[in-house]
């Protein structure tokens, strides 16, 4: 079986029998792919460690017929400050998921493999979490081509200005609306505040790590931000993404704290 040598993230196993896994790897020369890491589920295994998720591998790959195998992998970074802090777990697997529905098998996106390898280094010391996540949202759509258009209405194209702002969003189209348009597609229509797109194109070009773990917004604007993420996603991508739910569930504890506590 012909062998190459890559960069991969773990993006889930499953167990496969008493003894091995099926790793969904997302490598940085080939893309999305499963191998069977055979003994993986055994302890004592040196793949053991290797193949559970949010770990950056060297991975050695044989090319098989059906599935290809895991023969060798080499942990490069299990990134031990995320793992340490459940919301941040939360965020990073849904940033894994989201990526594993969008990608097609074997179809590589060397930029978003960097994307998420920044974006998991950036999350273990972002002031805000979920702006960094925002801000992998928008770049993962901008580089597979389904980004929103934030820059002119979506349905009649006149660009925006401080004199012609975006009030709106439109889910089904993909982009921002003026106020006739709002206006006219009340039905669909997201209203929205002329800064959140504002917000949203600027997550959209920020790239540099140190900046993006910086940046804090206010509650207001990331709640909205999140809103139409969520919606123009819904319209994207196809799939449940399951650990959605589970991201929500816990950012509504983070946001109040007390009424969770006193839950009995
Ligand atoms: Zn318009």
């Amino acid at each position: 079986m012909p062998t190459y040598k890559t960069a991969a993230l773990v993006l889930r196993r499953i167990p496969l029998g008493e003894k091995d896994k099926i790793v969904t790897l997302f490598s940085r020369d080939k893309g999305k792919l499963r191998a069977v890491a055979k003994g993986a589920r055994k302890p004592t295994s040196k793949l053991a460690g290797a193949t559970e998720p949010l770990v950056l591998l060297r991975a050695s790959i044989a090319e098989g017929s059906s599935l290809d195998v895991l023969s060798e992998a080499e942990v490069r970074e299990s990134f031990p400050k995320l793992k340490a802090d459940y919301g941040l777990i939360l965020r990073a697997s849904y940033a894994c998921e989201l990526l594993e529905k969008v990608m097609e098998e074997r179809d590589p996106h060397p930029e978003s493999f960097d994307l998420l390898l920044s974006t998991l280094y950036i999350l273990q010391r972002a002031a805000q979490p979920d702006t960094a996540l925002h801000a992998y949202e928008l770049q993962l759509l901008a580089q597979i081509g389904y980004e929103p258009q934030l820059s002119a209405c979506i349905r009649c194209d006149n660009p925006f200005d401080t004199d012609y702002p975006p009030v709106g969003y439109s889910p089904s189209r993909g982009g921002a609306l003026c106020i006739p348009c709002t206006e006219f597609l009340h039905a669909e229509a997201m209203p929205c505040n002329a800064t959140t797109i504002l917000l949203l194109e600027r997550l959209t070009l920020l790239t540099d790590a140190k900046s993006l773990a910086a940046l804090e917004l206010p509650t207001e604007a990331l709640t909205e931000i999140n809103r139409i993420l969520r919606a123009h996603l819904r319209y994207r991508v196809e799939r449940e993404i399951k650990s959605l739910g589970m991201l929500d569930a816990h950012r509504l504890g983070e946001s109040q704290p007390e009424k969770v506590a006193n839950v009995p």
